[in-house]
């Protein structure tokens, strides 16, 4: 593929690995490479990502069936299968989804992700979730979104590129502050609890020399990520789990998924 300003092809990056594992075309060599050694290190990788996908589909139908209108959508990824506003305004052709991702490929193509329903509206926005005023402030969302109606905040398989010392914590509340009581977190994060402890070796073994940066968490330290929040059924599990029979069932879990309601 060309190359859109901005981009860096010799350095990995996460949504282009992800793209890869989704199937995807848009990546490049580097990205290719960390996906495949991943892959050949640890098992259930690829179908984790397809799980994970899966899963925000799910949690955005669901809060759509609940009477969910609005989604903010962080770390949206390579527009692929079933983008956010795609099966929010299946539901409901009002629904208003604003999108947000720092990585510029995401941006080139975003006019995929604008294609909305004419009574509802999508928007995009480039901004690092490490700066929510960046996010919160910015014209477009407060245009597309309306913070004294209840949100959505989407936050999957982002958490795990912020590591601890940008306070992914005070992050997820920055947003959360700004959402009335009603609104819904929904988050996926990368987990080591549930796969054997040798896989598990085996992935932190296999990743230490990659250049592209995650922080797999605990349960613990994930569900704290839900303080203020209501964890709805069927709780913090894998994402596979979540509401569904499972797409993969035989491969290890590797995202724990959840979605909870603001007090
Ligand atoms: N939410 C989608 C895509 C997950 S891939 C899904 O689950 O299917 C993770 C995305 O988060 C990537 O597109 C990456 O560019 C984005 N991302 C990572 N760190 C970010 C940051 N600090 N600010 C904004 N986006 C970020």
């Amino acid at each position: 593929m060309s190359e859109p300003q901005g981009i860096n092809p010799n350095i990995p990056h996460s949504a282009r690995v992800y793209d890869y594992w989704l199937g995807g075309k848009d990546n490049f060599e580097a990205d290719r490479r960390v996906a495949e050694a991943t892959m050949a290190a640890v098992p259930g990788v690829r179908e984790s990502a397809r799980n994970n996908r899966a899963f925000l589909g799910r949690a955005v139908r669901h809060l759509a069936q609940l009477g969910i209108r609005q989604f903010l959508d962080l770390g949206t990824g390579i527009p692929t299968q079933g983008n956010v506003h795609e099966v929010a305004q299946a539901e409901a052709p009002e629904s208003r989804i604003v999108y947000v991702d720092n990585d510029p490929i995401v941006m080139a193509h975003a006019r995929a992700l604008l294609t909305g329903t004419r009574e509802g509206k999508t928007a995009y926005i480039e901004a690092d979730v490490r700066d929510p005023r960046s996010v919160l402030d910015h014209p477009e969302v407060r245009e597309t979104l309306d913070f004294t109606q209840p949100i959505a905040l989407m936050m999957v398989a982002i958490l795990m590129h912020i590591p601890d010392q940008d306070d992914p914590a005070g992050i997820v509340k920055a947003f959360a502050d700004a959402l009335p009581a009603g609104s819904y977190l929904v988050l996926s994060h990368l987990t080591l609890d549930l796969v054997p402890k040798q896989i598990a070796d085996d992935y932190l073994a296999a990743t230490r020399s990659q250049a592209m940066h995650r922080t797999p968490r605990t349960g613990a330290q994930i569900a704290r990520y839900f303080d203020g929040f209501d964890v709805i059924e069927p709780g913090l599990v894998g994402v596979s789990q979540w509401r569904e029979t499972p797409l993969f069932p035989d491969t290890a879990t590797w995202m724990y998924g959840g979605a909870g309601r603001k007090r």
